[in-house]
């Protein structure tokens, strides 16, 4: 409780604060991560997600990514830690959130500031005549889908391994690590190359960086300043009711 009230302090008196997250703060929205105990890559080979690897197996790497990310579409809901990093960006205590994940549910849970660094999977694009679709568009019942213009494969619209970061989430991210006092990391291992370079610029330009994890990560014990040991959605939670104290109960956040 200490740690989140530091916490809440923090962001109160931030100038300029940036949400970092990946794929653990969509764990309770149903969405598994890749990595750590129940990650996906335990169950699957990373190649299905490679770029040549996918170009080559089209309808093997459907199977898979179909499996992994859109059997879920529609059903996977933003939780309480997407609610209340939309809810700091409305009332002007969040600046921009960068985000490793591709599920959306930073919008649909209403943040608007949002850096997406490896794409979003509700768009699928032809690799022939790069024409775009949205995904209710298209039938995944035959794999791989294919281009009505053209016939050519579809991909879906989020970065491969062996893809490049798309040029406005990474000018963004740097932007962000230059301007933020604060930097909110939240359920990411820090693995990830080039995403895991944004939370150390950060830090040597003088932000504070807060982590939210219940496992230590790569940042731990490297950037972080005041690491909260749990799960996204109930300490964002906590944090939310000290940001926001609507009532006396919560007059222990208070900061006069
Ligand atoms: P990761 O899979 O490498 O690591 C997940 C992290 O989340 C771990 O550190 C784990 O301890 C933590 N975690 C688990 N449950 C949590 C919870 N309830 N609350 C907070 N944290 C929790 O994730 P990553 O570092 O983001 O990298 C994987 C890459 O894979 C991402 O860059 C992303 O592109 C992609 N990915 C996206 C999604 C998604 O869009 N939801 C899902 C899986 C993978």
């Amino acid at each position: 409780m200490e740690k989140i009230k530091k916490a809440v302090q923090i962001l109160k008196h931030s100038r300029f604060t940036t949400a970092f997250t990946g794929a653990g703060i969509s764990v309770e929205s149903g969405i598994p991560p890749f990595r750590g105990k129940d990650g996906i890559w335990n169950k699957y080979d990373p190649e299905a997600l490679d770029i040549s690897y996918f170009t080559e197996n089209p309808e093997h790497s459907w199977m898979i990514i179909k499996e992994l990310f859109y059997d879920y579409y529609n059903s996977a809901k933003p939780n309480p830690a997407h609610l209340a990093l939309a809810r700091m960006e409305r009332e002007g205590l969040l600046g921009r959130v960068i985000t490793q994940n591709i599920d959306n549910l930073h919008q649909e849970a209403g943040s608007r500031m949002v850096f997406e660094f490896h794409g979003n999977l509700t768009k699928l694009k032809c690799l022939s005549c790069f024409k775009k679709y949205n995904v209710p568009e298209i039938s995944l019942d035959h794999l791989p889908p294919t281009c009505r213009e053209c016939g050519g494969i579809l991909k879906p619209d989020f970065v491969f391994f062996g893809e490049s970061i798309p040029q406005d989430a990474l000018m963004a991210s740097y932007e962000a690590a230059g301007l933020s006092d604060v930097f909110l990391i939240i359920g990411t291992t820090g693995e990830v190359m080039p995403a895991n370079q944004i939370p150390p610029l950060a830090k040597q330009n003088g932000a504070i960086i807060v982590e939210i994890n219940p496992e230590p990560s790569h940042y731990t014990n490297m950037v972080t300043d005041l690491y909260l040991q749990g799960k996204a959605s109930e300490i964002m939670k906590e944090i939310e009711k000290g940001l926001f104290p609507a009532s006396l109960d919560n007059d222990q956040y208070r900061i006069d």
